[in-house]
This record gives C-alpha cells, sequence and structure tokens, in this order.
C-alpha cells in the first residue's frame, strides 16, 4: 500500500486559540465578550476555512500592472489577486478598520479590532500592510483637526459598506532614504491656499491600489531636513479611474508581501492638500506611524500563531521512528520553546494595543502615556525579530514539506521578514527607544509598571520568574545610566541590545501576570511554562 501523508489542517482560528481566548477573557468584562464574541468566532471560521482555502488556491497569482492601453494612453492600472479582492471586502464589512472608530466598547475597541485583525491577517498575505495604513491615515487625519478632509476622507476609511470603503497609502520612502526621511527631494509648488502640486520620485509605495495617500514633500523656500518638509494628502485616481499625474514606473520584485503592489512613483504635478501647516511634516505624520507599528505587531504575532498552529496540527500526524512527532520529546521541547516566544509576544502587542486605545480615548494618565510612547518602537521591533526566528523554525519543525511553496509554509517566512524592515527597522527603532526615554533618563516608569503587575503573583515559581524581570531591567537602568555618562556612540551601538532587553523583560513581566490569572481563573498552567520557558531562553541581552 502506498503511504499517504495527511497534511496540516486548521479548525475555527479563534475556537482553537487558548492565548487569545484567556487574554479577552482577563481583559474583557464578561457581558463584553459575549457581545463581541460571534465576530470573534466568524473570523476565526473565515480564517480556518474558506479564506485559508482560497489563500492556498491563489498562491501563485500575483497583483499586475498594465501600464498601457491598447491606444497608447498610460492608464497605470493594478488588478489585486482574488485573494486580496474577497479580503478588502470582507475587511470593510467584518470593520477591520471600522472597529476601533465606531469605539462602541470604550478604549477596549483598539483591543477588539486587534483581535479581529489578529485571526484575518495569517490567511490574506499581508492585507493588513493596506488597511494598517487606512487606520493610520484616520487616525492622522483626525488628529489634523483639518475638517475639511476628515469629512472628505474619514466616513470612507472607516465605513463597513464595502462599496464606500477606502484604502490609504503611505509614501515617505524615497531614493536618498526610508530612515532618514529629512532627505527627501520631492518639491511642493503652492497652487492657491492649501494646494499644491506634488514634483519627485517615492521608492517604495505599498498598496498603489489604494484610493488616497498621505506623503511628504518640500514647499518651495522651505529649509532642508526633516522639519522642512510638509505632510500632504493626495487622491491617486480621477473620476475616470487614472491616476492624478502619477506614474507608476514598476511595481517592486520583492522576497515576500508579493500580494503587495508596492510600486515606484513619479509624482509630475500630482495635485496634493496641505493636512497640517507648511513644515514638520515627520512630526504630523507620527499618529499614522503608531497606529502601523502596532500592526505590525499584531502582524507578527499573526504569523507567529498561525505557523505554530499548523505545526502542531502536524506533528499529531507525522509518524518517524515508530510513533507521531507529537510523542516525540525533543519535537515537542522544540514547538514549545517557539509557543513561549509567541505567546510572550503577543502579550506586549496587545498590551500596547490597550493603551493605544486608553490614548485614543482620552482615558491615559501620564505614566501610561510615557509607557506608550516608549513601548511602540519597542514592542515593533522586538516582535518583529521574533516572528521571523519563529516562522524560520516553523519551517523546519515540517522537515522537507517546510522547504517546498505548495505547502503554502514558506510564505510565512518570507512575509515574516518584511517587519523588522518597514514601519522603522530594527536599529532605528532602537534609537526611538533612546529619544522615548528623553529627558527622564531612565526607565524607573517601566520599572514600577511591572511592579504592579506582580502585586497579584502567589505562584511562587512565577515570583522566581519574575525576578528575572527585574534583574533585567536593573541591568538596563544600569547601563543606561553609564552609557548616558559615556561618548554617544557607546549609547548608540549599545541601543539594540538595551531596546531588545526592555522588550522581552515586560514580554515576560505581561507573561507571568496572565499566568498567574489564568492559574487562579482557569486553572490552566500553560502560560505558567512558557513564561518559565521565555526566561531560560534569554531575557537581557545587555553585554558589560
Ligand atoms: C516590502 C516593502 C514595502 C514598503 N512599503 C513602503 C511604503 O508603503 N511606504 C514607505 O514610505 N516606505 C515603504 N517601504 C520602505 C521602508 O520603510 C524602508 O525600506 C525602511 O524604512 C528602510 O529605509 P531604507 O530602505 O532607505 O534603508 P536605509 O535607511 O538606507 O537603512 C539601511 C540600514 O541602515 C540602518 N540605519 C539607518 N540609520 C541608522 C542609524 N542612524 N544608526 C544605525 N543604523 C542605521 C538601518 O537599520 C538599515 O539596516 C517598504 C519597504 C519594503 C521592503
Amino acid at each position: 500500500m502506498t503511504f499517504q501523508q495527511a497534511p496540516p489542517t486548521l479548525g475555527n482560528q479563534y475556537e482553537d486559540d487558548r492565548v487569545l481566548r484567556s487574554y479577552l477573557a482577563r481583559v474583557f468584562p464578561g457581558e463584553v465578550l459575549s457581545e463581541i464574541g460571534p465576530s470573534l468566532i466568524e473570523m476565526g471560521r473565515l480564517a480556518g476555512a474558506e479564506l485559508y482555502q482560497l489563500q492556498l488556491a491563489d498562491r501563485l497569482n500575483e497583483p499586475k500592472l498594465t501600464q498601457w492601453d491598447a491606444w497608447g494612453n498610460r492608464v497605470d492600472r493594478i488588478e489585486l489577486t482574488p485573494l486580496w479582492q474577497l479580503a478588502e471586502r470582507i475587511a470593510a464589512e467584518h470593520g477591520l478598520v471600522a472597529t476601533a472608530y465606531e469605539r462602541k466598547h470604550g478604549s477596549l475597541s483598539r483591543v477588539h479590532q486587534c483581535a479581529l485583525a489578529y485571526l484575518f491577517t495569517p490567511s490574506t498575505d499581508i492585507y493588513s500592510c493596506p488597511l494598517a495604513m487606512t487606520d493610520g491615515a484616520a487616525r492622522t487625519l483626525l488628529a489634523s483637526g483639518n475638517q475639511k478632509l476628515i469629512e472628505r476622507a474619514v466616513p470612507h476609511l472607516i465605513t463597513r459598506e464595502p462599496s464606500e470603503f477606502w484604502t490609504a497609502g503611505q509614501w515617505m520612502t524615497e531614493l536618498t532614504g526610508g530612515s532618514d526621511v529629512g532627505l527627501s527631494e520631492t518639491t511642493a509648488k503652492q497652487e492657491r491656499d492649501s494646494e499644491f502640486r506634488l514634483y519627485g520620485r517615492k521608492w517604495f509605495t505599498s498598496a498603489i491600489a489604494s484610493q488616497i495617500a498621505l506623503t511628504l514633500a518640500r514647499p518651495e523656500g522651505n529649509p532642508p531636513g526633516g522639519r522642512g518638509l510638509a505632510l500632504f494628502y493626495i487622491e491617486t485616481r480621477d473620476e475616470h479611474g487614472r491616476p492624478r499625474n502619477i506614474e507608476i514606473n514598476r511595481l517592486k520584485d520583492k522576497l515576500g508581501t508579493r500580494k503587495v503592489p508596492t510600486a515606484e512613483l513619479t509624482l509630475n504635478g500630482t495635485p496634493a492638500q496641505l493636512v497640517m501647516g507648511t513644515t514638520d511634516g515627520v512630526r504630523n505624520i507620527t499618529p499614522l506611524l503608531n497606529i502601523t507599528r502596532l500592526w505590525n505587531g499584531i502582524s507578527a504575532v499573526a504569523l507567529m500563531r498561525r505557523g505554530l498552529a499548523l505545526a502542531f496540527d502536524y506533528a499529531g500526524k507525522r509518524v518517524a521512528f515508530g510513533s507521531t512527532l507529537a510523542e516525540k520529546a525533543l519535537h515537542m521541547d522544540t514547538l514549545l520553546g517557539l509557543q513561549a516566544e509567541a505567546e510572550a509576544a503577543f502579550q506586549l502587542a496587545f498590551y500596547v494595543a490597550e493603551l493605544t486605545g486608553q490614548n485614543e480615548a482620552g482615558e491615559i494618565g501620564e505614566d501610561d502615556a510615557w509607557l506608550l510612547r516608549l513601548l511602540t518602537p519597542i514592542m515593533k521591533l522586538t516582535t518583529a525579530k521574533q516572528a521571523v526566528a519563529v516562522t524560520s523554525e516553523v519551517l523546519e519543525s515540517f522537515g522537507g514539506a517546510g522547504y517546498v511553496e505548495d505547502t503554502g509554509l514558506p510564505v510565512l517566512l518570507r512575509d515574516s521578514q518584511v517587519l523588522p524592515i518597514w514601519e522603522g527597522t530594527t536599529n532605528v527603532l532602537a534609537l526611538d527607544t533612546l529619544r522615548a526615554i528623553g529627558t527622564t533618563e531612565s526607565i524607573a516608569p517601566l520599572l514600577s509598571a511591572t511592579t504592579r503587575l506582580f502585586e497579584s503573583l502567589h505562584d511562587p515559581t512565577l515570583l522566581d520568574v519574575a525576578r528575572v524581570v527585574t534583574a533585567a531591567l536593573n541591568h538596563a537602568e544600569s547601563w543606561l545610566r553609564e552609557a548616558q555618562a559615556a561618548d554617544r556612540s557607546v549609547l548608540e551601538a549599545g541601543a539594540r541590545r538595551f531596546a531588545l532587553t526592555l522588550g522581552r523583560a515586560t514580554e515576560l513581566a505581561l507573561l507571568i501576570r496572565q499566568a498567574q490569572w489564568s492559574e487562579d481563573h482557569e486553572q490552566d498552567k500553560r502560560s505558567g511554562a512558557s513564561a518559565r520557558r521565555f526566561a531560560q531562553a534569554g531575557v537581557d541581552l545587555i553585554t558589560g
């Protein structure tokens, strides 16, 4: 008889997710959880069934750019793949952006939205990219106070009606640099009042099929550097669907995110409107970056979760040396190490979602506002690195099958690899961490926050693990003091290790708090086991 290997399969991705369910049970009041439960069950079902099946079937399709029509007209039409077309409709109908703005459950609506995004993301091949920028554009326009643009665009960005739904792009990176955007060369010529025309080249513009974009350009006469740039709003196409003085030169040929149409553009007098002021564009676009960094973290934990859901399922099906992989101590030890990373990352990403929601609802205190500013870059850089490491190991856990494209597995690694690069690289965000600490010159508020997280601890093994957090943060604090007193290059050279240490220590602190709750309320010790495992994997990365 010929041997036939059973492939890994997915169930309802909400119902099967112990970590998500336990977290939501702790954070949401029971009646709110009952209210939002059906939306999560439905998204979990779609993600494990129709969307996942379409994702596998859509594997070889890619977005297509048609630059010219048959009669020689420049059209620069983008055709998205069937998966992305469906993803757009589902995203609108299920309120992937809207939920955070309808705010039916106050600040917790941001967490509800992130839970939906976490379920949706791994089955839609980075459709999270345009959604993140759409969410970020809505937040930025609302923060700008520009009533005309708010009334014009925001209702489209946050609607649940697919025919009305717009997505947004964020065009910052030029050939001169994505980190040092102050070097941007795009210029803005004023036509009248706040209406300008833009001239220049944008080097990475993802989700180019979007109806609007927020971008940076330098009004004529402005000084060089980031301060001289202004933030502009663009509607990308006219009423006939033709690009408005924008040429799409080509789509990037990328390692991953291949469903995302990422273009190189030339702006030839593109009509644009000032969003707020004629300077300080880099500062004014910050609300957008904070939101896309949150989405980056949610995507990182979502991709880790998908890889592990498949890997654990497969371990129960694959037989080697007389028993399933699930019965091999070493194989399961390997997967549980990855599970610990994913669980710790999950706690940090969703903690930042909670703080973001509180901030948006105007319910945040001074200390938590400082924590949000500090933890947004830290969360983004830490979870992105974990996603690359975990998805790489997930591929190995399938043996050769993990390296073969039509299993649908390699894309997990390729798509994860973008997470540390876009929305600020690891080094750039590590330096931003130093800026966030700023004048406080100390991480004392983070130490106090973790101490508060430990107030309800009584399991002695978790108390032991809590000491690992405190030791790592104390070490980070003393390193920071010494580095600040030394040459600036000492501080910069150690910034990545410092930021990752803060990230891992905060993840562990949050995981311990969740583990104690889960032991007390669910009689479940699995999060506690993950916390102990994570602590052993290394939290303090500071050398010297
Ligand atoms: C798939 C994809 C899609 C993208 N989509 C968009 C988009 O839609 N819109 C957009 O605006 N951009 C987009 N980007 C661009 C992305 O944001 C940039 O590539 C990124 O910010 C890095 O910029 P860069 O490529 O110019 O690298 P550089 O800025 O040249 O950086 C090169 C290296 O130098 C390091 N570095 C830079 N400065 C410092 C420093 N001071 N100290 C230490 N190290 C430093 C960086 O960490 C990096 O490792 C996309 C990128 C990719 C890969």
